[in-house]
């Protein structure tokens, strides 16, 4: 089913501090956020349990990325079944740091996308076009081609259990954010591929990420084929996540 969904990635921040602050603060607030908004928060793995535990059931937690192995002598990776033994709902696949400053490739999404999908979690598959890509017009056929292959490996029966997230490159971390009509545009096109791929296009929920903040998550989370955010930096700030949170239309 097509869920609104906030998610926070913390990235590599936080301290067991933060995570008592932080997680605490959020969750005091969380009868205050759409019933139907799912609150995820995503934090460096070590934290994990500690967050899980913090959270107490209010919020579901993620893993910011897996191994595309399942199990073995893979020395300082973590498996997708760890990730569920650790009470995760969701997996980052693909985050545009994980391709540029580590060399996943989309073969290794798709990979990763397979094993978060065996381990019963729902995947999140970041993608996303760099400044030089949109400004040669290829914005679409590179999230396309992304989509596409990182989800080739998705069964008919695993399309519940999966979420895009576009997140346009030049608009993480950069206070650069996509106006709400070019992200509606994307988002309509990745809907299009989904169809195009025999899934259940409608069904899937679709996150816009890159600097949302307070003040401009209300105009994106209008948009009809934007179902929530995927949230770097203003998820370390426990009112601003919590307003985006409660940005949602009236009824949601
Ligand atoms: C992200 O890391 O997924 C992200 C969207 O970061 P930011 O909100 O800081 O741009």
């Amino acid at each position: 089913m097509r869920r609104r969904i906030v998610a926070g990635n913390w990235k590599m921040n936080g301290s067991k501090d933060l995570v008592k602050q932080l997680v605490g603060a959020v969750c005091e607030q969380s009868g205050n956020v759409g019933k139907d908004v799912e609150v995820v928060i995503i934090p460096p793995a070590i934290y994990l349990g500690q967050v899980a535990e913090q959270g107490g059931g209010r919020i579901t937690t993620g893993a910011q990325n897996v191994s595309q192995w399942q199990s073995g002598a893979y020395t300082g990776e973590i498996s997708a079944e760890m990730a569920r033994d650790m009470g995760c709902g969701y997996v980052l696949v693909g985050h545009s740091e994980r391709r540029q400053l580590f060399g996943e490739t989309d073969s290794v999404a798709a990979a990763k996308v397979e094993q978060v999908l065996l381990s019963g979690l729902v995947a999140v598959l970041c993608v996303g076009e760099t400044l030089a890509e949109r400004e040669a017009g290829q914005a679409e056929a590179v999230v396309a081609e992304q989509v596409r292959s990182g989800l080739s490996v998705v069964a008919d029966d695993q399309w519940s259990r999966v979420v895009v997230a576009y997140e346009p490159v030049w608009a993480i971390g950069t206070g650069k954010t996509a106006t709400a009509d070019d992200a509606q545009a994307m988002h309509s096109e990745i809907r299009k591929v989904l169809d195009g791929m025999n899934a259940p296009a409608n069904e899937i929920s679709v996150l816009y990420g890159g600097s949302v903040k307070a003040d401009n998550a209300a105009a994106l989370f209008a948009e009809p084929d934007i179902d929530g955010g995927l949230i770097g930096g203003a998820s370390l700030k426990a009112e601003e996540f919590i307003s985006i949170c409660r940005s949602f239309p009236a009824g949601v």
